[in-house]
């Protein structure tokens, strides 16, 4: 064995006493046993001796086999070395640590988490149970956690921490299983306090611009942030309640959709958006766009959702406004186009009708009424005569009708076309007027303002044939607000008559309101409509600056408004001349279509007049600079393919400025009267299909003055 040291630490002389005191009893044993066993120590090693009597070369002697266990005893040290050191350790550890055995009690802390928990050394929580570390309610989800972590699994969980004096903090709580020689003996749970994190957390989502919630996975919501004025009139709670737990504020056509994003979300971790309306307090709708993401625990079970609600209350009316306008303005131009064709057509047409209708009334004038002929004559005409009032409807709605504007008070009007309709009003309806009789003056023609009413109110009574009911008539003048001009934007003046016409009848669906502006759409029968009444009344209204609206209902009924400017200032009456008496003249007459030239030739020469006839403007100009000043009159058609009658009258004009020219026209209007024609010496404009007496009014009207350029009206374009 080993040498002995001189010094001996107080350690090694109890192992020598040790030790002989184990030789002394080995010295006994060996007389009495035949094997023994010793354990003792020397300095340096730790070993174990079994004594074994035994005969060596015909002598008895024991024999000793030593084990060497030093590094057994070793081993153990390090051990509790390194349990040490890991103690030490976990003091120093800035979160706090504790161990729990399998019931979950405490069997070591560390100090920060008496910190944490606010326990003193005295009252600390060993002994306790761990899960009084969470607030109750989140006991139960504590146990599920504890059993997974006994079977052997890693768990990180947030809970709201409670502390000894009832305080609360959020806390990360990581826990894991403590394993002895396989076996689970207990778990270690690491506490992380989020409460910094959170406050981090918070300014961040409160800088978000949207209203930040989170729910569990029972589904009780609570909200994290908050615009300003997302609440209105509700408290935080109210509204967590109605948006959340009841869905009572939920606008009941979005219900469905909002429970079934909440359940795709409960069976898959997935995100989605969508947008649904609230119903306020005061009835107000707002829009709310929800943007929510499922959240699931590792182990797949649903945990809840997050989710962001922005009000997009203000987006959603901009889009609906833009939509509408849009919509508004395919109509209008949709509109506009057939008012083009249509006005096209119906310039044709009385090109087509003059020459009819001027025949006829010839044949008529040369036939006496004894003959056969004459009746037929009067046929033509009369039917001649209806096509040009269906032209003159088409025209009213293409805008390129004349008419003749006036100061006219619609009160007065509405009076008017209500005596002559009333007879024919069944009594099952009932008429009631909200007429403003101080309602200011507009300026529009008094004969299409009549027009308007009577054709609204006769689809009024139409719409309440069968059953009856109430037509509403309401007058009022108007100062529309931004939001209104918004939404018709072409009302420009400072005031409005305001027109309503309001039926309780069959009402109209969305197609058909999309189309009822239009020409021939009708869904009467043959005999009940043509489908002009509206047209005529949109062309008559806009003609003037106004604007009309309709809102239906199917089933309840429908109200047409019409937005009529007030006239403020006096306007230049256009006076209406007397007819003169007959003169003789001479008369230049132009116009490309060869059968209105020879019509108008006749009647012409018939009114007395001696007329040169002409198909070619320049031919004519022409002929008119070789003697100015032959002609008293030029009547000229104003569509011409080489020059227009402007163009012409223009030119005309400047050999001979004192010169009276007549347009004519088969639009009624045209745009070029915008600007004034007098300049040109245009004083007349003459519709086609052209009536020989209005012919002669005109021709004698304007000869019979001594100038004829006195006639003009300075301000007037006629
Ligand atoms: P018409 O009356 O000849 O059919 P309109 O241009 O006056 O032609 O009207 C066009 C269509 O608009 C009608 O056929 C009808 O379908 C619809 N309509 C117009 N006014 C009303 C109303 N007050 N109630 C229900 N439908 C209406
Ligand atoms: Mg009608």
């Amino acid at each position: 064995m080993q040498k002995e040291t001189p010094e001996l630490s107080i350690e090694q002389e109890q192992l020598r006493t040790e030790n002989a005191a184990l030789r002394k009893k080995l010295s006994e044993i060996e007389r009495k046993t035949a094997t023994y066993e010793a354990a003792y120590r020397t300095f340096n090693m730790v070993a174990e001796a079994t004594h074994v009597r035994g005969i060596w070369n015909n002598k008895p002697v024991l024999f000793e086999i030593s084990l060497d266990f030093s590094e057994r005893v070793l081993s153990d040290q390090t051990l509790r070395e390194s349990e040490k050191r890991f103690r030490e350790l976990t003091e120093l550890l800035p979160l706090a640590l504790f161990e729990t055995d399998l019931k979950g009690i405490i069997t070591y802390a560390n100090k920060k988490s008496f910190d944490t928990f606010r326990h003193t050394p005295e009252n600390q929580h060993l002994g306790i149970s761990g899960f009084s570390f969470c607030i109750p309610q989140q006991r139960e989800k504590a146990l599920v956690i504890f059993e997974a972590v006994k079977h052997g699994n890693h768990v990180s969980k947030e809970f709201m921490a409670i502390r000894k004096d009832d305080s609360l903090f959020p806390a990360q709580i990581y826990t894991l299983p403590i394993i002895q020689s396989g076996l689970v003996i207990g778990a270690r749970s690491l506490v992380v306090d989020l409460t910094e994190l959170k406050k981090a957390d918070k300014t961040l989502i409160n800088n978000i611009p949207g209203a930040v919630y989170r729910t569990n996975d029972e589904g009780k919501t609570i909200m994290l942030s908050m615009i300003s004025d997302f609440l209105q009139d509700y408290t935080k709670e109210e509204f967590e309640n109605e948006l959340f737990e009841t869905g009572a504020m939920i606008h009941l056509e979005d219900r469905n959709a909002l429970v079934a994003a909440n359940q795709t979300l409960r069976s898959s971790n997935t995100s989605l958006a969508l947008c649904f309306r609230i119903v306020m307090k005061n009835g107000s709708i707002r829009w709310l766009e929800d943007r929510k993401t499922s959240a699931f625990s590792q182990n797949g079970l649903f945990t809840g959702i997050d989710g962001i609600l922005f009000d997009i209350t203000e987006r959603i009316m901009a889009q609906e406004e833009k939509h509408h306008l849009e919509s508004n303005l395919r109509k209008t131009q949709r509109l506009e186009t057939i008012g083009t064709l249509a006005g096209g057509i119906a310039h044709d047409f009385n090109n087509i009708l003059t020459p009819i209708l001027g025949y006829a009334e010839m044949g008529v004038f040369g036939l006496s009424k004894e003959e056969p002929l004459y009746d037929y004559f009067i046929e033509i005409s009369q039917a001649a005569e209806h096509a040009k009032n269906l032209v003159a409807q088409i025209l009213a709605f293409s805008k390129a009708q004349e008419n003749t504007p006036d100061i006219v008070s619609v009160q007065k009007i509405v009076g008017e076309a209500l005596k002559l309709l009333r007879p024919l009003i069944p009594s099952t309806i009932t008429i009631e007027q909200h007429l403003d009789n101080f309602c200011p003056n507009i300026l529009a023609d008094p004969s299409q303002i009549h027009q308007v009413i009577v054709n609204l109110c006769t689809n009024a009574f139409q719409a309440m044939d069968e059953s009856g009911g109430l037509l509403k008539i309401e007058l009022t003048e108007i100062h529309p607000d931004a939001g209104m001009r918004k939404l018709l934007p072409k009302l420009h003046a400072e005031s409005y008559v305001k027109l309503s016409i309001s039926d309780t009848g069959t009402g109209m669906d969305e197609t058909t309101m999309e189309r009822i502006f239009e020409p021939f759409f009708t869904t009467k029968s043959v005999n009940k409509g043509t489908g002009l009444g509206l047209s005529v009344v949109h062309g008559i209204v806009t003609s003037f600056g106004g604007e009309i609206i309709v809102d239906s209902h199917k089933e309840k009924g429908t109200t047409f408004t019409a937005y009529l400017p007030v006239i403020k200032e006096e306007t230049v009456k256009v006076a209406i001349q007397d007819i003169p008496a007959k003169g003789k003249g001479s008369i230049l007459f132009v116009d490309d279509e060869p059968s209105v030239l020879k019509i108008m030739t006749m009647m012409i020469t018939k009114l007395g007049f001696r007329i040169e006839a002409m198909s070619s403007p320049l031919q004519a100009l022409e002929q008119f600079r070789q003697n100015p000043e032959r002609y008293d009159i030029i009547i000229t058609d104003l569509t011409m393919p080489e020059m227009t009658g402007i163009e012409l009258a223009e030119k005309l004009h400047k050999s001979r400025p004192q010169l009276p020219v007549i347009l004519m026209t088969g639009y009624g209007k045209d745009m070029e009267q915008t600007i004034c024609l007098s300049q040109y010496g245009i004083c007349k404009f003459l519709k086609k299909p052209v009536k020989q007496a209005e012919l002669a009014s005109i021709i004698n009207g304007i000869i019979s003055e001594k100038t004829p350029n006195l006639t003009y009206h300075e301000n007037s374009c006629y």
